[in-house]
């Protein structure tokens, strides 16, 4: 069982969380290239090590977070707090940021 660490929530079941993905930076729609919105897209680092990720606590507070997590070991570090900003981000409401195909 992978405990992730919602900051409204607390530590919660993984189930009751999806993983977005790898967060990264959205390129400039004025000035980005055909190759990086195909890079933005659909290309991820994929690291055995840390990485800032997104996260949507689906059955809690419905939030959408940052938190840093090692893929290689499933830890997590430097937990989110609520407000906090982590990375380049800031929390997402559902209403504002929600993603295509996401199940209510
Ligand atoms: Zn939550």
């Amino acid at each position: 069982m992978l405990l992730v660490p919602c900051p409204n929530c607390g530590p919660r079941n993984q189930s009751d969380l999806r993983l977005v993905g790898e967060s990264i930076s959205r390129p400039d729609p004025n000035t980005a290239s055909r190759e990086e919105w195909g890079a933005y897209l659909y290309l991820r680092e994929n690291v055995a090590d840390w990485q800032t990720e997104t996260w949507y606590c689906r059955a809690g507070c419905r939030t959408y977070f940052k938190a840093e997590r090692n893929t290689a070991t499933n830890e997590f570090r430097n937990p989110p707090m609520p407000g906090d900003k982590v990375g380049s981000g800031t929390y997402i409401t559902p209403s504002v940021g929600q993603p295509q195909g996401e199940q209510s």
